[in-house]
């Protein structure tokens, strides 16, 4: 029944874990069931294992850490006269995206050769590459440990740079 309390305790559920259950834009996607959309996490199952929900959190801390800087960035510009403050709040917004497509697209082309060169197959290509990005790779070494965004130091998938080939 939806009553102000059930609202209310709805609301602090989604602030504590931002999660779209059963989520309509999760299901306009064909290649996977959750993605984290500027740090809500849309899924088109109905519950999460608790490694899926801490995966996703740690992209969405990921998320918020790139928006920071390069809201700070553009905050500099903006006091220096260079660009206007919207800029960088669009900037901010979808740097994290920007930023995981550039990588995944260079991921693929290195991909790509290796695989073509060295293994003859080219088939597990667009995983591969998917695997090497350092928001990924970040997620997925940590998702078991579900205390990691406990002590886990700020901007950490910087050390995650720098995978560009899976040999496997
Ligand atoms: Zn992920």
């Amino acid at each position: 029944m939806l009553t102000f309390k059930n609202i209310i305790a709805s609301i602090k559920s989604f602030l504590k874990e931002p999660i779209w259950y059963n989520s309509f834009i999760a299901k306009l996607l064909p290649s996977c069931h959750t993605i984290m959309l500027f740090g809500v996490v849309c899924t088109k199952r109905s519950e999460l294992r608790d490694k899926d929900k801490n995966h996703e959190f740690i992209h969405c801390v990921q998320y918020k850490e790139v928006a920071v800087l390069v809201l700070l960035i553009f905050a500099v510009l903006w006091t220096l006269g260079i660009c206007p403050l919207w800029h960088g709040t669009l900037a901010s917004m979808l740097a994290y995206y920007i930023i995981y497509c550039i990588e995944y697209v260079i991921d693929v082309i290195i991909q790509f050769f290796y695989n073509l060169f060295h293994k003859h197959d080219l088939r597990d290509t667009g995983h591969q590459s998917y695997r090497c990005l350092a928001f990924e790779e970040e997620a997925y070494d940590k998702q078991s440990d579900l205390n990691y965004l406990k002590y886990r130091k700020p901007y950490t998938f910087l050390k995650y740079y720098g995978t560009v080939i899976k040999k496997s």
